[in-house]
């Protein structure tokens, strides 16, 4: 005889994790999820349709909620827990990938770049106002020649008087086309050095990447800068050297990890609940033991890439975390969300390819996280090199 069903569990319910989390971690995703529920999720599926998000709004609303910055101290900055912008990456990430970049690049990339490396006076100018999603941001490192390599970047800097004269070209960068402020980086005589470009110098364009089939949600650009001249004060006084961008590189990653198993978490919820609701050969999807073995599977890796994230960030706020460990993180879980988004897609048949649903548009998304930030390749070849003390990048 056949028992009558129980009450579900939610995936992440499994293994009790939210025990982990202290009171305000809890309070904080819990304002984030609400304010993306009602916010952005309503709109998000007609922005990745259209192409085009309402970047200046959007980055008020997420000045508003308090995520831009949201872990560094001061300047308008909320200084919470690594973790707990973990968790808000996370809800972030839940609706869109593209959103939660939005944020990472302007919190963990640029600001970042600003707060760590730059000047007093830097950092008034530009920080509070883009904690509120006054002023957007963006992080230029990555060259239409120079991606996994960023030292055979090409954008220079050259000394004239007192001011810099920059040229070059960065390709695939993110919020590009409608930031007042680009971090961009160029080799100098003395090394990579960090400057802050205002949209608008002469020299300086910014022209929107099209026909993306992934984060259509995102604003992707390049940066042009043909003869740039900029003061003695725009560049970064802190940073010298590419260790400058890889610290900062390192700072969006942590977000990743976390956020890259939002978009599973979604996934695998609308595939129980899909499940659940469809009817095949008489009986509901979700009574199959096909259907439990790929639902099982899925929310142990979810449950495990949690643990993981959980326990990189409590590391990071220790002020342990390295980058090697941050690299296991953002290969596990983006490529473990990956697979999550895929085998999700499988569960709902036709309906997974529309946009009704978001599984296929976050599997989509997932294949500019597996490649931004470092390749899934790239961070394999970091961790090999600390198994093997060998380095076999080239
Ligand atoms: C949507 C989107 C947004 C982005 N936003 C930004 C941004 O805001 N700022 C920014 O600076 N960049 C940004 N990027 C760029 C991103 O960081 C680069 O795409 C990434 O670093 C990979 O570089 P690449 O595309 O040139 O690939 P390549 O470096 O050319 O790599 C191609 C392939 O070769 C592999 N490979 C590379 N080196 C090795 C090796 N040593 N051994 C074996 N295999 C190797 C890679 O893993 C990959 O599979 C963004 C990219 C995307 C898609």
């Amino acid at each position: 005889m056949k028992s009558s069903p129980s009450t579900p569990t939610h995936p992440l319910a499994l293994l009790a994790l939210d025990g982990l989390l202290g009171d305000e971690e809890r309070e904080i995703r819990a304002t984030v999820r609400a304010a993306a529920d009602r916010e952005l999720r309503p709109h998000v599926a007609g922005w990745f349709e259209k192409g085009e998000i309402p970047a200046r709004e959007l980055a008020r609303t997420l000045g508003g909620l308090g995520v831009l910055g949201m872990h560094l101290e001061g300047y308008g900055c909320a200084g919470t827990s690594a973790v707990a912008y973990g968790l808000a990456c996370m809800e972030l990430e839940a609706v869109d990938s593209g959103l939660r970049s939005l944020v990472s690049v302007q919190g963990s990339l640029a600001m970042y770049a600003i707060w760590k490396h730059g000047s007093e006076e830097q950092k008034q100018r530009w920080l509070p106002k883009m904690a509120a999603g006054e002023y957007i941001g963006c992080f230029g490192l990555t060259e239409p020649d120079a991606g996994s390599d960023p030292g055979a970047m090409r954008t220079n800097a050259k000394r004239d008087g007192s001011d810099w004269i920059l040229n070059g070209t960065k390709m695939w960068i993110t919020n590009g086309s409608v930031a007042d402020v680009a971090v961009v980086w160029a080799r100098t005589e003395e090394g990579v050095r960090g400057f802050l470009v205002p949209a608008g110098t002469p020299g300086f364009s910014a022209p929107e990447i099209k026909m993306k089939l992934s984060l259509r949600a995102s604003v992707t650009a390049e940066l042009v800068l043909d003869d740039v001249r900029l003061p003695a004060d725009a560049v970064l006084p802190g940073a010298r050297g590419l260790s400058g961008p890889l610290g900062c590189l390192n700072e969006a990653r942590f977000g990743i990890v976390f956020g890259a198993l939002g978009a599973a978490r979604d996934c695998l919820e609308t595939a129980i609940s899909y499940a659940k609701d469809r009817t095949v050969f008489d009986r509901s999807l979700a009574s199959y033991q096909l259907t439990q073995q790929k639902l099982a599977d899925m929310a142990v890796e979810l449950g495990k890439g949690m643990l993981l994230a959980l326990h990189l960030g409590r590391l990071k706020d220790a002020g342990e975390l390295t980058p090697e460990q941050i690299s296991v993180g953002k290969l596990n879980n983006v490529r473990e969300a990956i697979a999550i988004a895929r085998e999700c897609r499988t569960l709902l048949g036709a309906n997974g390819i529309t946009l009704e649903y978001p599984v296929l548009r976050h599997a989509n998304n997932l294949e500019s996280v597996l490649t931004y930030e470092g390749t899934s390749e790239v961070h394999s070849l970091v961790i090999g090199k600390a198994l093997t003390g060998e380095q076999a990048f080239r």
